[in-house]
């Protein structure tokens, strides 16, 4: 099918019935496109504000949840492939329902809201930052010096609960985060499902010891040699084909 276009067969835009979309957009509270309504330039914005709608989180402005599972397995892919480390690490908000309990959901939307801000300001613009649950951050970061894991969990943890947030004129709160981190085996084919599942046991141990602190398993550089990678590429390539 020819699609390029200069191609005769393009149909004229104000056939399409956008209306759904376009309220869909509004209710959301999304900005609509302002170029002059079924121009190319119009239709792109429509479009590039539902990619949005659909792959951000509303409240933080994050990655969603569906959005990080896509690019947890594109990272698994890579890792395959590459055999550069990269680090899933999860993080809860710690005590939360209490700062529901006792300032109100709006306070705890605010809480969230800079908790995201702090790991954004935190990470590398490669790195992945998603809302995966309420109060629930992963983070991903590719090719991440194993040797390095320890101190990006660190600083994470120092970042949020150095925060102050302005709940309200003159009362400011203060929350600290659990951070549980796992590296993705490199080398070797795995799930993107497993790679989360070790990363929130790592997680939970950081609450069960605590709280406020990181727990990164225990890593391993793999050791594989060069024709054993060329052997894993080899098959990686078979069985993409
Ligand atoms: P822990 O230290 O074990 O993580 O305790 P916690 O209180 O943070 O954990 P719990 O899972 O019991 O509470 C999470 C709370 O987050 C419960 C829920 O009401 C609240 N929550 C979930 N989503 C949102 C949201 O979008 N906004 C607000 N304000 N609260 C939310
Ligand atoms: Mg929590
Ligand atoms: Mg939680």
């Amino acid at each position: 099918m020819d699609t390029s276009p200069s191609s005769p067969s393009l149909i004229d835009a104000r056939q399409l019935q956008l209306e759904q979309a376009l309220q869909l957009l509004q209710q959301a509270g999304a900005l609509l496109p302002e170029a002059e309504p079924y121009s190319p330039d119009w239709l792109q914005g429509l479009v590039d504000a539902l990619c949005d709608l659909s792959s951000k989180d509303a409240l933080t402005g994050l990655v969603n949840r569906r959005s990080f599972e896509m690019a947890l397995g594109r990272e698994v892919d890579r890792v395959a492939r590459s055999g550069e480390p990269a680090l899933l690490m999860m993080l809860d908000i710690d005590h939360f329902k209490a700062v529901n309990d006792s300032h109100g959901h709006i306070a705890g939307d605010m809480v969230i809201q800079s908790v995201a801000r702090a790991i954004g300001q935190t990470v590398r613009p490669m790195d992945t930052v998603a809302r995966v649950g309420g109060e629930e951050f992963a983070i991903i970061l590719p090719n991440c010096p194993t040797s390095f894991g320890a101190t990006v969990a660190e600083r994470l943890r120092e970042r949020v609960a150095e925060q102050r947030v302005e709940v309200s004129p003159g009362q400011q709160l203060q929350v600290t985060v659990s951070l549980g981190g796992a590296f993705a085996p490199q080398w070797v084919r795995s799930s993107s499902l497993l790679w989360i599942e070790r990363a929130d046991r790592q997680l939970y141990r950081a609450k069960a010891e605590g709280r406020n602190r990181a727990c990164l398993e225990p890593h391993t550089d793999s050791l594989v040699s060069a024709e054993e990678k060329g052997m894993l590429f080899a098959v990686t390539q078979q069985d993409s084909e």
